[in-house]
């Protein structure tokens, strides 16, 4: 339902936590995020209200890190629960992903990734996207690519947003009938459902097309279609008042 993305060097988890809170109002049924510190990868996520998932970070804190996601679920494949929320992960826990809308052809894949000796532990159509990467990364070492690679076998709607234990410095994104936007501060960035997520830290933003994979770094966005074709960038500016 709700997404956040952030790299850059205030804490990506505290950035993370109050975009959520900005997406609040669109409702939701669990929450969670992924942070990459110390080389790798620290996740939490609750049922329920965002509340929930803050006393499942003062009980269990995460290490401090500048890059990561978070995600406030609306259900559609599987029910409300603690494995079902979001952030997916593969089974080395080096990749994780969140995503909004539906993956229409995710029980074939599921049964390919069994096939292949994956472990899925969710009943989401999410999960399945966290195995691909994982499978993708190990042969291209390039999140971005292994996203374009894996958005080509995707059928459906979705916002996908993932990082790589690897690649500590980077964030994913790619879009397909559902929205996504980047925002572009001073050596950091920004990716949200929504640019309420983010405003508060910049107002420079770009609106990620239809077919298209970003990959988020300190100094910069580049933006490709699922092809690999770079894209057109252009930025603008939000004006809107932020406290409406
Ligand atoms: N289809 C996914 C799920 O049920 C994502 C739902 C959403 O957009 O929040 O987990």
């Amino acid at each position: 339902c709700g997404i956040v993305g952030y790299v850059g060097s205030q804490s990506a988890l505290d950035v993370v936590m109050a975009g959520l809170k900005r997406l609040e109002y669109r409702g939701y049924d669990s929450a969670g995020v992924a942070v990459l510190a110390d080389g790798g990868l620290a996740a939490a996520k609750r049922a329920g209200k965002l509340v929930n998932l803050e006393k499942e970070l003062v009980h269990r804190p995460l290490p401090a890190g500048g890059t990561g996601i978070g995600h406030t679920r609306w259900a559609t494949h599987g029910g409300p629960t603690d494995a079902n929320a979001h952030p997916h992960l593969d089974n080395a826990g080096r990749v994780a992903v969140v995503h909004n809308g539906i993956i229409e052809n995710f029980a074939l894949l599921r049964a390919e990734l069994a096939g292949r000796g994956h472990e899925l532990g969710s009943e989401t159509d999410t999960e399945v996207v966290a195995h691909l990467l994982a499978e993708e990364f190990s042969a291209c070492a390039d999140l971005a690519e292994a996203m374009r690679l894996v958005c080509r076998r995707l059928e459906g709607a979705f916002t996908l947003v993932a990082v790589h234990a690897d690649e500590p410095d980077v964030v994913v994104g790619a879009r397909r009938n559902s929205p996504l936007v980047v925002g572009v501060g001073e050596g950091e960035a920004f990716l949200a459902s929504d640019v309420a997520a983010f405003i508060a830290h910049t107002r420079s933003a770009i609106e990620l097309g239809q077919d298209q994979v970003v990959e988020l770094r300190r100094d910069g966005v580049r933006v490709t279609g699922f092809d690999g074709a770079p894209a057109d960038v252009r930025s603008y500016h939000v004006d809107w008042d932020a406290s409406a």
